[in-house]
């Protein structure tokens, strides 16, 4: 599962689509945690999809990652701005990639 302790625990590695990535990234292999108010632990996530099917406000959009280990496709949250910490995602993620952090 993502480390609900990201923040603390990693660096920000980059920035991506107007959010931050959190390291460490040593692609294509290693993809780091990206976003902050909604994070995607991008080594974890297998492209299930049920984020970008459940999510009210469409926070998510498919990014192409090949050759990543888990899955060739991430659910990128692109418009973690517009989140309303409904937690559906959280709760769907079957392989717990996701942390959403209300307030
Ligand atoms: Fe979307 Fe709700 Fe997840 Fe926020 S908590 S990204 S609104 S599904």
């Amino acid at each position: 599962a993502i480390d609900p302790k990201f923040e603390e625990n990693r660096d920000v590695a980059d920035e991506h689509e107007d959010h931050r990535v959190w390291g460490p990234v040593d692609e294509p292999e290693q993809l780091g945690i990206h976003g902050t108010h909604v994070a995607v632990d991008f080594d974890i996530c297998i492209a299930d999809g049920a984020c970008l099917e459940d999510c009210p406000v469409d926070v998510f959009e498919w990014v192409d990652t090949p050759d990543h280990p888990e899955s060739e496709i991430k659910a990128d949250p692109v418009k973690e701005e517009q989140c309303i910490d409904c937690m559906l995602c959280v709760d769907v993620c079957p392989v717990d990639a996701i942390d959403v952090d209300p307030g």
